[in-house]
């Protein structure tokens, strides 16, 4: 990546170019264009490549292993046939590995939600008797992690990011004293929205670090698992395993889904973690339905097969996929490259590119971008309580437009960057 800008850096010679960039911006907005780049979604292309889904499991098919008729009650931890593809992928015991509904947001915020209720394993007592509750949030991150604990009322501190995860020292320092701190969210693989991975080291000193909370998690979001875009897959740290052989067998939580693989509106997520977090959460999933979506899950263990056959379709979308980040990054480096105004990710996997601008130009960046029909996500959107201190970080999202779009798009991004930066030398 590019080193990260200061405002400092670009002032001298931009400025002079403040006019031809608002001729260039002018020209921009007469195009009329109406782009979007703002949320990761998968494309109407991708989402064909599953299109034989609709088809399964067909008419007179029901019966999955051991002759569970799949079209009825029961069965709460999921289709053991559909649970044996994603233990092999996810690297967990299929025993400890739930396959649920379409998303693993859902069972994200029923943990949480289940934590305040009842507490998890270890607690002494339920979240909400707490007086404060506290999670850790590596910035730049998710806007969803972020918005369960605003809505429920869980106090978010912040860490930076690496490109190895969260900053574990950071992380350690904080969780050794202070016992308000419950939880750590996580993107482990081709993290949302800057592509990095968990290093082994930072996972095994997230795992094994001393924690003043006797019932602090680590929601292990692994959401990008094995979404590659190039040859170079990343395999994410194992950290159940890990966590166990720290002698803190309980301290992550991993959810996954397949909306990113099949339909992300039809997918089906998971939830792994130690035996006793997975029969806590059962306990009270048992509470809240009489079984799962096994006719889902019966047609997604048809159309994939095996492990293998998951990782061919991944192989699929790649293909779509990787011409879409390749036009981000190389059209950034060829309009902002060297200019000082940027520095940008250039992600080996996941659905997002992390952009930080000059400080405190991104807000004006995104509505530059408006107002000439391209969408971003909104800045700050990377923080907790969409409010980025430095207004710096933007998050683009190539996946949903074709190619063609994804291009003249950065396009006008680029000349946003570079307008919003002059302005800023020049103010
Ligand atoms: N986690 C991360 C990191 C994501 O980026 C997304 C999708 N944008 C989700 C979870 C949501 O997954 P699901 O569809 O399984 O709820």
């Amino acid at each position: 990546p590019e080193p990260v800008p200061t405002a400092a850096a670009s002032a001298p010679d931009l400025g002079a170019r403040l006019d031809d960039l608002r001729r260039e911006y002018a020209a921009l907005q007469a195009r009329g264009l109406s782009l979007d780049l703002t949320r990761g979604k998968p494309s109407a292309e991708q989402l064909d490549l599953s299109d034989a889904l609709l088809a399964l499991p067909g008419e007179g098919v029901h019966t999955a292993e051991g002759g569970t008729d799949t079209r009825n009650y029961g069965g709460l931890a999921g289709l053991p046939e559909l649970r044996r593809i994603f233990a092999e992928l996810l690297g967990v015991p299929v025993e400890q590995l739930l396959a649920q509904g379409n998303a693993s947001l859902t069972l994200m915020y029923d943990t949480v939600v289940q934590a305040l209720l009842f507490g998890v394993p270890g607690s002494e007592r339920p979240w909400s008797r707490e007086e404060q509750v506290t999670f850790i949030c590596p910035v730049p991150g998710y806007d969803r992690h972020f918005a369960v604990c605003e809505e429920l009322g869980i106090r978010m501190v912040t860490v930076p990011m690496t490109p190895d995860g969260p900053d574990a020292e950071a992380v350690a320092a904080l969780v050794a004293d202070d016992p308000s701190i419950k939880g750590l969210w996580t993107v482990p693989t081709y993290g949302n929205p800057d592509g990095s991975v968990v290093s082994e080291a930072v996972a095994r000193r997230l795992v094994s670090m001393p924690t003043a909370a006797p019932d602090f998690r680590i929601f292990w979001d692994n959401a990008y698992a094995v979404h590659h875009l190039t040859e170079h897959e990343a395999k994410s740290a194992n950290a159940i395993d890990l966590a166990a052989e720290a002698g803190n067998p309980d301290r992550v939580l991993m959810f996954a889904s397949t909306s990113k693989i099949t339909f992300a509106g039809s997918g089906v997520a998971f939830f792994a973690s130690s035996p006793a977090n997975v029969s806590w959460f059962t306990k009270h999933l048992a509470i809240r339905s009489i079984g799962p979506d096994k006719v889902n899950h019966l047609r997604h263990a048809m159309f994939f097969g095996d492990a293998d056959g998951v990782r061919a379709h991944m192989r699929k979308h790649r293909e779509i996929l990787a011409p879409k980040f390749s036009a981000v990054t190389s059209i950034l480096e060829s309009r902002l490259g060297g200019a000082g105004v940027a520095a940008w990710t250039d992600p080996d996997g996941g659905y997002f590119v992390s952009v930080d601008v000059v400080p405190g130009t991104a807000s004006r960046v995104v509505t530059l971008a408006k107002e000439a029909g391209i969408a971003l996500t909104p800045a700050g959107a990377t923080f907790p309580y969409g409010r980025d201190p430095q207004d710096r970080n933007i998050r683009l999202a190539p996946s949903m437009p074709p190619l063609e779009e994804v291009q003249v798009a950065m396009d006008g991004v680029a000349t946003c960057i570079l307008l919003a930066a002059a302005e800023a030398a020049t103010a």
